[in-house]
């Protein structure tokens, strides 16, 4: 038997996999059910079609829209516009792509239980031992942690002491219906280094503001919004979330990029861990996957199809794994698998968002390149649409740019020593608040 805590794209994926596989699975969620909001842009690459191949039968139920048109802007105004013969981008609700994804795994056979919040987590030789707020407990030979950025089973079992500020981005976002607020329906829009009001006392001129700005369109609604990495949002941000949010959305107004006004209730700021995976996320008896692992991409802040690719892992060490070898085998199997898919590019991530972020002048070239170099542009959009691995578009790009590719081995360097557990700087956010 295996429990899943936490019924998003990571445990609702893992779920699945245990359930069709014929292994019992429990999924507990603090929810109180489905549908259930959670504050996210929704776009995920078209790459997630290919790599699920049975989702696509199930978005038949949900509004959908898919996007071929990037719009892509500096912080200095440069700007480029990135278009694909085929689409690259899949635009979700989460309220709904969410509800579609926990009903696969309990029609595969998985036991959903919601309205429970975890609130303590315990390892014994044979066990893990778990406690919802209500008294309620539940024990299993194996959890899989799906909890979110704020996950509580990885605090309590001493998995992650705490996220960095420097390695979460705080993201303020909307997504409102399309006759209050509407833009474009045909392109993705996104501002990188996006300079909201900023402090004057701390605002460093020479580095782009590290976060970025977007407007993300569904079929029905649209999403707008900000994000920072919280370091910067707390040192050089002099404003009130909200008050960023209206601002911004007032910009957009002027410049005829949205008409319509911005609306307080549709309004959430919420976390996402951006500073690359955990060293270990998961230890013995328990796994860690999605945003409770810190797998997010940490240049584009793109997090379900981590999610779901690592619940997936998660799930497939377990069911390789025999009982007995679980305690010394579990973890590396799944360790090693997350890492041979996506490890490569979720550490270049980081690093290429410490680079270009430290100058402002490096995200224009990256603009200006691709403006003018169609083969770089065209092998990003490949990766993004599931036709190129990843490493053969990073080789192409390295080959391309040597003098980068030396730095960021640097960073790299550098970077291994900033993660969770080697520092003391962390923060303690209650869960759903920023
Ligand atoms: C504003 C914003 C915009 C974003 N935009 C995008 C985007 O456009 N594209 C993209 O790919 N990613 C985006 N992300 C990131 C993305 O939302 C996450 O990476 C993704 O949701 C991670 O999925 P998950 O399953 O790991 O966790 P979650 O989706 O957070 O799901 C965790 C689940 O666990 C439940 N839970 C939490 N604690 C407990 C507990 N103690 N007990 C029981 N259940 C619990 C929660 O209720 C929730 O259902 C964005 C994030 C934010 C904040």
């Amino acid at each position: 038997m295996v429990i899943v805590v936490g019924a998003g794209p990571a445990g609702a994926v893992a779920a699945r996999t245990l359930a069709r596989a014929g292994v019992p699975v429990t999924l507990l969620e603090r929810a109180a059910g489905f549908p259930r909001n959670k504050p996210c842009g929704g776009g995920i690459s078209i790459r997630v079609l290919s790599r699920f191949p049975w989702l696509e039968p199930t978005l038949a139920s949900i509004a959908t829209l898919r996007l071929s048109r990037l719009y892509l802007e500096g912080p200095d105004g440069d700007s480029t516009v990135i278009a694909s013969d085929n689409a690259a981008v899949l635009m979700i609700r989460r309220v709904e792509f969410d509800a579609v994804l926990v009903r696969e795994a309990t029609d595969a056979g998985a036991t959903l239980v919601t309205g429970v919040e975890i609130v303590r987590a315990k390892a014994t030789p044979d066990l893990v031992v778990l406690e919802a707020r209500d008294g309620r407990r539940f024990e299993a030979p194996v959890v899989i942690a799906a909890d979110g950025v704020h996950s509580i089973v990885a605090r309590r079992l001493g998995l992650n002491p705490g996220w960095p500020p420097g390695s979460v981005a705080v993201d303020m976002m909307e997504e409102t219906p399309r006759d209050t607020l509407d833009a474009d329906r045909s392109t993705l829009w996104v501002s990188y280094g996006y300079a909201a009001r900023a402090n004057s006392r701390t605002h460093d001129t020479t580095r782009a503001p590290e976060g970025y700005a977007y407007i993300f369109p569904k079929r029905d609604h649209v999403n707008v919004g900000i994000g920072y990495v919280l370091d910067h949002f707390r040192a050089d941000v002099d404003a009130h979330p909200y008050a960023l949010q209206q601002e911004f959305v007032a910009h957009l107004r002027d410049r005829g990029l949205v008409t319509g006004g911005s609306v307080r209730k549709n309004f959430t700021p919420f976390i996402i861990p951006v500073g690359g995976p955990l060293k270990r996320p998961g230890d013995g008896r328990v796994l860690l996957a999605g945003d409770a692992g810190g797998f997010v991409n940490g240049f584009t802040a793109e997090g379900i199809y981590y999610a779901m690719v690592t619940g997936e892992h998660a799930a497939r060490a377990v069911i390789a794994t025999a009982p007995r070898d679980i305690p010394s085998r579990l973890a590396s199997r799944y360790h090693k698998a997350w890492r041979r898919e996506v490890g490569a590019e979720l550490r270049d991530s980081v690093l290429v968002r410490r680079y270009l972020f430290a100058d402002r002048r490096r995200i224009a070239r990256v603009i200006a390149a691709a403006r003018h170099d169609p083969a770089i542009t065209r092998s990003v959009l490949d990766y993004a649409m599931g036709r190129a691995s990843y490493a053969g578009v990073r080789r192409r790009v390295i080959a391309g740019a040597p003098v980068v590719a030396a730095r960021l081995l640097i960073d790299h360097v550098r970077t291994r020593l900033l993660q969770p557990g080697n520092s003391r700087a962390t923060i303690s956010t209650p869960p759903g608040q920023v």
